[in-house]
């Protein structure tokens, strides 16, 4: 159930609207608008009587809301939403703009760390990826430096002045992950980590939600539900390929997703060319196609040795290729009339 207030409803009113719904049990959401403020309903297990709500003095319309997600339905916000970063930085938002995180899959060295976030922001990137705690098939693989790999990141912030995302895969690290990255990242397997949605939902940081490697979207709409509904609305959704009957690539990149995620949800929706394709001469043009089809930004994995890599060296771009990329994605936007960030 969504309230919507007139325009020139009072702030007492919305307040007095919120609480009523605080009264009958229910828990009110303001979403303050350009035009005017909605106030979304959450818990209620029956419908709720729309009339008791309809005649309250500032009340314009009540609209039941027809998808299971609320917080994150287009109808609650029919503006897209921009998740904002800090230092102008952003994602999504009216304008489109076009916003590229690059990095190492892992980090695993100083050395490397520094190199790769040197040619990023060479070629004018202001978000830096990289995991130093890894989810891996097999616990014989690297896990990833762990603290030491969020020591490295802060240093690349540091000295490159780099926004960083790096992956939280657990409620036990999450808080150390949190306080140094400027983006927590959920990864794939981690979707449906309910627990880890929910704490990840009460952080001031804003989150990149990985769809699921077997993922409705309807499923992964409702994980950022949970998110929003602890309190962080500043979800970013990434679209990072499902497992398909294909073997040309590591996971089928869906860009159908990045329309339907739209239509349905305000929040911005990035895609990951890299675990997308699993396959470095692929991801430069999955990255153009991207673009093309509206996603808000790309996320893709660039590494100065790739056949040295610790982890996803097989799809990691070179220096030389991400410079490549940034062009294509460029040239793309512009016929679009889409800024790079
Ligand atoms: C990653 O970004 O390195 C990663 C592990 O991604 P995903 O969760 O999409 O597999
Ligand atoms: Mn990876």
């Amino acid at each position: 159930m969504l309230v919507v207030m007139e325009r020139t409803a009072l702030p007492e009113q919305v307040q007095h609207v919120c609480d009523i719904i605080t009264k009958l049990g229910l828990t009110p959401h303001p979403l303050p608008g350009a035009q005017r403020t909605a106030i979304g309903i959450t818990g209620n297990k029956d419908q709720i009587d729309a009339e008791q709500l309809g005649n309250l003095p500032g009340v314009r319309d009540v609209i039941h809301v027809t998808q299971p997600f609320k917080l994150v339905s287009r109808e609650f916000h029919p503006e897209d939403s921009r998740v904002e970063i800090g230092d102008g930085i952003s994602v999504g938002g009216g304008d489109n703009p076009i916003t590229v995180m690059a990095g190492p899959c892992s980090i695993e060295s100083r050395d490397q760390a520094f190199r790769v976030a040197e040619a990023v922001a060479a070629q004018g990137t202001r978000i830096y990826r990289g995991g130093a705690y890894k989810p891996r098939t097999s616990p014989y693989t690297f896990q990833g430096l762990g603290r030491e790999g969020l020591d490295i990141l802060a240093e690349v912030r540091e000295q490159f002045g780099l926004k960083i995302i790096t992956e939280a895969i657990d409620t036990d690290t999450l808080d150390l992950v949190a306080s140094y990255t400027d983006i927590v990242q959920i990864g794939a397997r981690n979707m449906q980590n309910f627990s880890l949605l929910k704490k990840v939902g009460r952080l001031d940081k804003p989150v990149l939600l990985k769809r699921g490697i077997a993922a409705t979207l309807q499923e992964l709409l409702m994980s950022a539900e949970y998110i929003l509904a602890e309190g962080n609305r500043r979800v970013i959704l990434c679209e990072r390929g499902v497992r398909t009957f294909a073997d040309h690539t590591r996971n089928t990149l869906d860009l159908s997703a990045v329309p339907y995620v739209k239509r349905l949800s305000h929040l911005p929706i990035i895609t990951d060319p890299s675990h997308g394709t699993g396959r470095r001469n692929k991801v430069t043009p999955l990255s153009r196609a991207s673009i093309a089809v509206g996603a808000d930004g790309i996320i893709v994995e660039v590494h100065n040795q790739p056949e040295l890599a610790l982890s996803d060296g097989v799809q990691a771009l070179t220096l030389d290729d991400y410079e490549t990329l940034i062009a294509d994605v460029q040239k793309v936007g512009s016929v679009l009339g889409r800024n790079l960030q």
